[in-house]
């Protein structure tokens, strides 16, 4: 999990949400456009990678994220800080069922066991082995909330097992010929957005396993 530092919100969404009428709390009212310009910021400011599983989100669907459930916080459904971008999280088998992520998460909230992107030390709570698990830390104040939110958003599934073994695959490739001082200053490049903006997928296990295993 990728640490999110929130922004300010689009113009376009405090205008809306000033205008709009009896200040509904139905998410469907939103205007399209007013949506669309939303979804991007909420995407550039994540660095295009998916709030819980660090997924690439460019090019490939999203969903608009509510990180205490709309259907239990009402008054949170047009919160900016309350909003965060989620891979689709489907199955790759058809029918194309949510196995992971946001709408896997659904309805579950529980404020200590939820891990939140926006605490700074969010990838404190896990480890990441080269086999591309996810793991909790063994941090006993940390390990519950750590567990919890894995299993609910079903974070170590083979699929994204498979899909962060790569990541870190490729990332130690790349390391190929490199000195000792050349792969520290690679692997802070994976803390940070690159040219354009983007975070590598998966940057939070590639850095946990560069800090843990070199
Ligand atoms: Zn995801």
């Amino acid at each position: 999990m990728k640490y999110i530092q929130k922004c300010k919100e689009p113009s376009s969404f405090t205008e809306w949400k000033n205008r709009r009428t009896n200040k509904t709390t139905l998410w469907t009212k939103i205007k399209q456009a007013v949506k669309s310009n939303l979804h991007e910021t909420l995407l550039h400011e994540q660095g295009y990678i998916c709030c819980y599983c660090g997924a690439s989100l460019k090019g490939n669907e999203s969903h608009i994220e509510h990180f205490k459930p709309k259907s239990l916080y009402t008054t949170l459904t047009f919160e900016y800080m309350n909003l965060m971008i989620s891979c689709q999280g489907e199955d790759e088998e058809k029918p194309r069922v949510p196995v992971h992520c946001g709408h896997k998460k659904n309805n579950w909230y529980e404020e200590d066991l939820l891990v939140s992107p926006l605490i700074s030390n969010c990838a404190d709570f896990f480890k990441y082995p080269a086999s591309g698990e996810i793991l909790p830390t063994d941090d006993l104040d940390k390990n519950l909330a750590a567990k919890e939110t894995i299993e609910k958003l079903a974070l170590n599934i083979s699929k994204l097992q498979d899909m962060r073994r790569l990541a870190i695959d490729a990332a130690l490739l790349a390391t190929d010929g490199l000195t000792e001082a050349e792969i520290q200053l690679l692997a802070q490049g994976y803390e940070q957005l690159d040219a354009n903006g983007q975070y590598t997928p998966f940057c939070a296990a590639i850095s946990y396993f560069f800090k843990n295993y070199f």
